[in-house]
């Protein structure tokens, strides 16, 4: 099941990406891409961004952007950079002082969409630009998809929505259909095959045991199948323009709302006004996430297979909510 899998991972990920080491959640998907990164480049510089999130062991809390969560644990993996996300001046600066300094960049770690951050979508030509510059560099392009893989954005990757292809893809959460603990991560044969020589550089007892990898060749069964990743496009269309059309009449209370696929965010004036929001959902049995530590941006990503009733169901009780809350 592990060869089956990994064989249908090197068919359905974009361009040359190819070999899979199987994991057990996000994180290590994360510390997995890490290492692959410094065993390929020998080199140890890494660039993150601000507001992202790419799990909380040591490896991955130092691309992980918020200082809450890092504070207690510093210091980290030396050699993390952040740069603001979306803001390819400053990653080419940084790409050029690490240059200068003698510091090379190992790697660039992104998530193409923001998830815990606030659903934050790259700037036009954003991610085709980062590539550019990991190749000039002859940097390796790490994808989080963690969040945005499986689907979720309309593709069954979101490099697929921005037409770049990764030197390595992270992936978890709904790789194994939100019940299994499973995860992967998929590189392309250059970076990969610096674990040839000695394959027991990264191990892990249970990543790939059969029970995950059915789970996820069944996952990804459903995705094709059910063609559920073009349903996520069109009903997260749908969706977004409900939720916006609902909160018309109430700029002073939500700023902005913003999305791709079936991963929406709403973005709030205050975190008060999204906590309440959020209650006021939840008593109506509507389960929405905050973002990050607080309920300013909150996140609607309901399973893919969501019907259309349920949306409008959501889109409903939002603008009945909002209604409700001018009259406290
Ligand atoms: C959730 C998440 C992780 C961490 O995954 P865990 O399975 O909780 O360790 C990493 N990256 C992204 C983008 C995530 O959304």
């Amino acid at each position: 099941l592990r060869a089956m899998l990994a064989k249908i991972l090197a068919d359905i990920t974009p361009g040359d990406l190819k070999y899979s080491f199987f994991t057990n959640s996000g994180t290590e998907s994360v510390e997995a891409a890490l290492k692959l990164a410094k065993m390929y480049s020998d080199r140890t510089t890494f660039i993150s961004t601000t507001r992202s999130f790419h799990g909380k062991s040591l490896g991955s809390l130092s691309g992980t952007a918020k200082g809450m969560f890092r504070k207690p644990f510093l210091p980290l993996i030396p050699g993390f950079r952040h740069v603001p996300f979306g803001d390819i001046d400053m990653m080419r600066k940084t790409f050029e002082t690490c240059a200068l300094v003698g510091e090379d960049v190992a790697a660039v770690l992104l998530e193409p969409i923001q998830g815990e951050g606030g659903i934050i979508l790259p700037p036009e030509n954003y991610l085709k630009e980062v590539r550019a510059l990991c190749d000039e560099y002859d940097a390796i392009l790490i994808f989080d998809e963690v969040q945005t893989g499986m689907g979720r954005t309309g593709e069954m990757f979101a490099s697929e929505l921005y037409d770049v292809v990764p030197d390595i893809l992270c992936l978890a959460k709904a790789f194994g259909g939100g019940v299994m603990p499973a995860g992967a991560v998929v590189a392309k044969e250059k970076v990969f095959s610096s674990f040839f020589d000695n394959p027991f550089m990264h191990t892990t007892t249970f990543g790939g045991n059969p029970l995950a990898c059915a789970a996820a060749i069944a996952t990804i069964n459903v995705l094709i199948e059910e063609q559920l990743p073009n349903r996520a496009k069109e009903l997260g269309e749908y969706f977004l323009a409900g939720l916006k059309k609902a909160a018309e009449k109430h700029g002073d209370k939500v700023l902005e709302i913003r999305g791709q696929g079936l991963m929406i965010g709403i973005e709030f004036h205050q975190d008060k006004i999204g906590y309440a929001l959020s209650k006021g959902m939840f008593d109506e049995g509507i389960l929405v996430a905050g973002t990050l530590v607080n309920s300013k941006t909150i996140r609607i990503e309901p399973p893919l297979t969501i019907s259309a009733e349920e949306v409008d169901q959501v889109i409903s009780t939002f603008e009945k909510v909002l209604n409700e809350l001018n009259h406290q």
